[in-house]
Formats: structure tokens, C-alpha cells, sequence
């Protein structure tokens, strides 16, 4: 849907350097293991292309994605890497997985059965990794099943174990019993594989925020996401974030100007008359592109000349109103900076986040397939 050019007057910026500087900060402080970078939902917002590139160029060994497009738009741009599906994906789609030599995840014999006839058929050894429920309840084979699916996959010639790996519920607070507890169920699993005489190459179960925070939970390999992107997973780990760098800025210019008198209101439902006549700025991006209707009335605020601007009325979807005050200074083709720096001011994807009751990981995903992305 976005081109290769933009006409508009808003646009993300992507900076790849520092998607760069993220991986290399996150692969100096976890040791050895590797990092395969987290590119599900077009890289958080990001672009899920040039991301997968700067990653893979910063150290990343791998991705991982959560369906089975994502992986294929990556096959399609050139990269070789080994992209890893999250969960298991639907039985009619094996064939496309084994065609675009992907990484399935399974979790159960049916799924594992289906893979292996796809990749009989097309005369290949798929590699697979194999995904353990550990307590957070989302997908995976229960721990007490784990190796005889394990051994299911095996009786397959066409199937290889690459992977053993679990997922973290709250890994954003170090400090909940939940962790240690489905670090246990995890490293039992492990120790019965083994036992069985099956040990997978690649052992993982970390996210960004277990990665930064729980040496323990590193094994062989993380699955860096938010991190990657220069964001926070929560308010819990910051400690563990120091030097990551956002590398998304959201920027528009002022498209018109008008001053409205004291008394009228601005925008669908006229909700908040002004106390003063005021320079209303438009700015041509709205909730079709990711910034969210509900911000208006949170006292989130947009800068424009370095200074923090209130939102002057229902966030509609193309356009938004900025309430610019009695500053007579500010004309059409002016620097918006909604995501990002202008002089000392910053506005961060966590201001968003807090100002709407979510987290940072929806605020970036919701940037939307019309905004055009401005690789630096
Ligand atoms: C999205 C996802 C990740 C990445 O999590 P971050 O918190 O963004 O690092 C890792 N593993 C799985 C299974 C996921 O779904």
C-alpha cells in the first residue's frame, strides 16, 4: 500500500543505524547466546524489510515473525535467513511454508504430521522448533507431553528438531514468582529431552525483557522484539534499557492555519470551546495512520517550534487540529514532531502509551500501512 515516494506532508522516520545500535547494545550485554530480531507486525510498525536487514547486518542470526505473509514479503525482498514462524500456523498453509523454506513452530502431532507430508513431498528436511506451554497459556504443547511430540516429530525423516523453546507471560516484571516458575517447567523439559537422548541446537525462551533483565533465561538464542526498537517492554525492566534508542520518529508539517475566535469550537463534536482566540494548525495525519482517536482530551501534546502544543479537538481521520495558543508565528509547511525530538522538547511512543491506558508495543504496530516510512 505505501509507495517507494511520498507526497504527503507526514511520514515516519526509521533510523536503521539505530535499530543497529539496539541489537549491538542488547547482543554485547547477553553473552553468547544468539538473537534472532522479532519483525512480527511489519517490524512493530517499523517496516518489516529494512529491519530484517539492519538486524541481520547488526549480529541477528535469525527472525521471527507471526504468520506465515510476514516471512514470505521477506523471502520475496532476498533474505536467507532462517525466519522463524511463532506459532503453529494453519494445516493448509505447510505447503507454502515448506515452498518458502520457513520455520514452523509446532505444537501438536497433527501439525507436526501435516508439515512432515509437505516437506516429504517436496523432497526436504524442514527444520522445526518445538514450543512448550509453560504457564502462560497461549500456545504450546503442555510440558508433560512435550517429548513424546518430540518423538512423534522424530519418527518423521523429514523433520529435524532445530528448536525447543517457551514464552515468558510476565517477563516485564523480573521480580513475579511466574517467571521462576515457568523457568523450572522450562528447564525440566529440557532436562527430559536430553534424557531422551534429543537435544535441540537451539534452546530459547527470551523476549526483550527477559533477555535484558534474567541471565538464566538466555540459553541459546533470544527473541529480541521491543527492545530491537528502542522501546520499552515495561515500566518494570527500564533499568535493564539504558541506551536503547528509539528509532522511530512520526513527523508532519502544518498544512493550513486559521485563527478562531474565543467561544468557538474545533473539529467533529465541537468538544471544547477555546477560552481565547487562538492560531488553530491543521496537520494531514489522523487515526488512519496510527494516531489514536482517544488521544484527544488525555493532555497529550504535539511539538511544533520545540514547544508542546495541545490537541484542539476529535482526532478525525486524516487530519488533526493543533490549538497553537496566540502564537502568530506559525505558518503552513512548519515541522510537527508527534513521535520524536524538536530542539530539548521529546515526545516518546511511552507518553502515547500512558496517555492512552496501553503499552508502547500497540502504540507502534498501529502506525499504519499509509504512512509513508522514511529509511535514514
Ligand atoms: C512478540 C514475541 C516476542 C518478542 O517480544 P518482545 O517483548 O517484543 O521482545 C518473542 N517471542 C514471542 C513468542 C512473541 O510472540
Amino acid at each position: 500500500m505505501s509507495t517507494d515516494f511520498s507526497t504527503r506532508w507526514a511520514r515516519a522516520e526509521v533510523h536503521t543505524g539505530l535499530i543497529q545500535h539496539n541489537v549491538a547494545i542488547v547482543k554485547e550485554r547477553i553473552g553468547s547466546a544468539q538473537i534472532w530480531a522479532v519483525v512480527k507486525a511489519n517490524a512493530y510498525g517499523h517496516g518489516s524489510i529494512p529491519v530484517a536487514q539492519a538486524a541481520l547486518a547488526a549480529g541477528a542470526t535469525g527472525l521471527c515473525v507471526a504468520v506465515v505473509d510476514e516471512g514470505v514479503v521477506l523471502r520475496r525482498a532476498g533474505i536467507t535467513a532462517p525466519i522463524l514462524l511463532l506459532s503453529e500456523q494453519p494445516a493448509s498453509l505447510a505447503e507454502l511454508i515448506v515452498g518458502y523454506e520457513l520455520t514452523p513452530t509446532v505444537s501438536t502431532t497433527r501439525g507436526a504430521a501435516v508439515l512432515a507430508t509437505a516437506a516429504a513431498t517436496a523432497d526436504k528436511v524442514v527444520n522445526v522448533h518445538i514450543k512448550v506451554d509453560t504457564g502462560m497459556h497461549r500456545v504450546g504443547v503442555s510440558a508433560n507431553e512435550a517429548v513424546s511430540l518430540a518423538q512423534f516429530v522424530k519418527s518423521y525423516e523429514s523433520l529435524s528438531i532445530e528448536g525447543l523453546y517457551t514464552h515468558f507471560a510476565v517477563a516485564d516484571t523480573p521480580s513475579h514468582p511466574a517467571n521462576a516458575t515457568q523457568l523450572t517447567a522450562f528447564n525440566e523439559v529440557v532436562d527430559a529431552f536430553t534424557k531422551a537422548g534429543i537435544q535441540p541446537p537451539l534452546i530459547h525462551a527470551a523476549n526483550s525483557a527477559a533477555a535484558l533483565s534474567n541471565a538464566d533465561s538466555r540459553f541459546s538464542m533470544v527473541r529480541l522484539g521491543i527492545a530491537m526498537y528502542g522501546l520499552l517492554p515495561g515500566p518494570g525492566v527500564s533499568e535493564f534499557c539504558a541506551g536503547l534508542i528509539p528509532a522511530m520518529s512520526i513527523k508532519a508539517k502544518v498544512s493550513a492555519v486559521r485563527w478562531v475566535d474565543a467561544g468557538e469550537a474545533v473539529s467533529y463534536g465541537l468538544h471544547r470551546p477555546l477560552e481565547k482566540s487562538s492560531l488553530i494548525a491543521t496537520i494531514p495525519i489522523g487515526y488512519a495512520d496510527g494516531v489514536p482517536r482517544a488521544l484527544f482530551g488525555t493532555g497529550f501534546k504535539v511539538l511544533i517550534h520545540g514547544v508542546p502544543r495541545d490537541i484542539a479537538g476529535t482526532v478525525t481521520m486524516d487530519q488533526i487540529m493543533i490549538d497553537c495558543g496566540n502564537d502568530s508565528s506559525i505558518t503552513v509547511g512548519d515541522e510537527v514532531v508527534l513521535i520524536g525530538r524538536q530542539g530539548d522538547e521529546v515526545v516518546t511512543v511511552d507518553q502515547w502509551a500512558a496517555a492512552l491506558g496501553t503499552i508502547g508495543y500497540e502504540i507502534a504496530c498501529g502506525i499504519g500501512a499509509r504512512m509513508y516510512r522514511n529509511y535514514l
